[in-house]
């Protein structure tokens, strides 16, 4: 009897879920498993990988995957550990000889995928993070600027397909299940501060993906994303941007449906500016994991994919003071504070932020990158890394890199200081 395991990696959802839905097609018993890592884990720059914040949105997300699986006569088994020790000895207990898994195009997940293979498991992976499976064009033609991707998607007219709805029962559970030891860290305790301008501890905004599922719905039933453009560089509160991205970042909720979601919403609403400027956005997303597809671990060299580039200078004195929020700048301060203390940071204060740490304290890019996947609960490799590379001048941006003056942007996008107020030092 042919028996698999489904790991879930980025993907933590039911629906919308090809490989999941091709592994239960293929196996007459099947394991759905996640791997957490080492807790412990560290960076090189000297902190822990997966911080409290991103923790306690992940153990959300999970809860509610391993309820769904239950009602459809599965569970999920959690292990602590290197995918490729912890899959091959669960593999060995069930008797599983095929692994199924999203595609995760960067080179430390790749990795994992490539040493699972080295020891003779079948790894089927399939790439379904994107709102494309294809893109109009061959990869080597992705264009080196993401204006003329998004005029090349634009004029192919092509659109993604559609959601594909959840298998209604997953094969059977195999046979020595209870031999698989499984095991979770220890769930964060973290509280998130009041005023987050994403409380993922309220129900409506916890991990789950019926949570984000109804965040979608009410968020395109409203008026808001008619307002998105010219409210997306705000700073504080809930309404300013879509807060799609945590559920997108852990898979609770795919591209495609928030896609499916934005084209119902201009049905009924019209097309606006601002629905515009969502898909805008999220083609912006779309760009930095083909880029991924195209250039895979170049985008992780010092000088990424710009060969002029200097390599990164570093301070460990100023970093761990922009960490802190106490390099000095009032605005960049509060958004440091603000990541620490919530886990979540808006698009132009991660910018802001960036910009500091690169271009006035003369800090390697790849430390803040390390310290935003430890701190953000939307963390996702693809933007992240693609994000700094172009703040950094080492992705494709043809300027070069970009400079943010913290004064400007103070004086622009807060000029009342009630930002730096809320998140002043107190
Ligand atoms: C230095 C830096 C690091 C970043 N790291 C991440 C990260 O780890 N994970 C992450 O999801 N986003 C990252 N971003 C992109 C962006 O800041 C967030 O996607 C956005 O702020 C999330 O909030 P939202 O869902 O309300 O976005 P909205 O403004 O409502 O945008 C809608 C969706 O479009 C996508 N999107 C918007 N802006 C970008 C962008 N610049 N790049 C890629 N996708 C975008 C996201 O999926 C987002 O959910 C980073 C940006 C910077 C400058």
């Amino acid at each position: 009897m042919s028996c698999a395991i489904y790991w879930f990696r980025n993907d933590l959802r039911l629906a919308d879920n090809p490989a999941l839905l091709q592994a239960c097609d293929r196996a007459e018993r099947l394991l759905p498993v996640y791997c957490h890592p080492n807790p412990e884990a560290q960076t090189r720059w000297g902190f822990v990988r997966v911080g409290r914040h991103r923790q306690r949105f992940l153990r959300d997300a999970l809860d509610a995957l391993d309820a769904a699986l239950r009602a459809r006569g599965s569970r999920l088994i959690e292990v602590v550990g290197a995918p490729t020790e912890q899959l091959k000895r669960i593999a060995r207990a069930v008797g599983a000889s095929e692994i199924h898994c999203e595609q995760i195009a960067a080179p430390e997940e790749q990795a994992a995928v490539e040493s699972l293979r080295a020891t003779d498991m079948s790894v089927c992976e399939r790439w379904q993070s994107a709102l494309f499976e294809q893109l109009p064009f061959e990869l080597s033609q992705l264009p080196t600027q993401f204006t003329r991707f998004r005029v090349a998607i634009e004029s192919a007219g092509d659109l993604p397909r559609a959601a594909l709805p959840p298998a209604q029962q997953l094969p059977p559970l195999p046979v020595g299940i209870d031999d698989c030891a499984p095991s979770r860290p220890t769930a964060s305790t973290t509280t998130c501060d009041h005023r987050s301008a994403f409380p993922y501890a309220q129900r409506d905004f916890c991990g789950a993906s019926e949570a984000g599922l109804a965040h979608l719905k009410r968020y395109f039933n409203s008026d808001l994303p008619i307002r998105y453009k010219s409210t997306r560089n705000q700073l504080i509160g809930i309404d300013y941007s879509t807060k799609f991205s945590p559920w997108l970042a852990t898979g609770a909720v795919s591209a495609r449906q928030v896609h499916a979601a934005l084209i119902e919403h201009e049905r009924d609403q019209g097309r606006s500016d601002g629905s515009y400027w969502i898909w805008f956005e999220l083609l912006w997303r779309e760009y930095f994991r083909w880029l991924h597809r195209r250039h895979g671990a170049r985008l992780y060299h010092p000088n990424g994919l710009n060969p002029k580039a200097d390599l990164p200078s570093h301070d460990p004195t100023r970093f761990e003071r922009w960490c802190r929020g106490e390099c000095g700048h009032p605005l960049v301060d509060a958004g440091m504070r603000e990541l620490a203390a919530t886990g979540y940071l808006s698009n132009r204060m991660r910018q802001i932020v960036a910009s500091y740490l690169i271009h006035e304290l003369a800090c390697d890019y790849r430390a803040g990158a390390a310290w935003f996947e430890a701190q953000l609960i939307d963390y996702d490799v693809y933007s992240n890394q693609g994000n700094w590379l172009y703040i950094a001048g080492r992705g494709t941006d043809p300027r070069g890199g970009r400079r943010f003056d913290p004064d400007w942007q103070a004086r622009q996008y807060d000029p009342d200081e009630r930002y730096r107020a809320l998140w002043g030092d107190r």
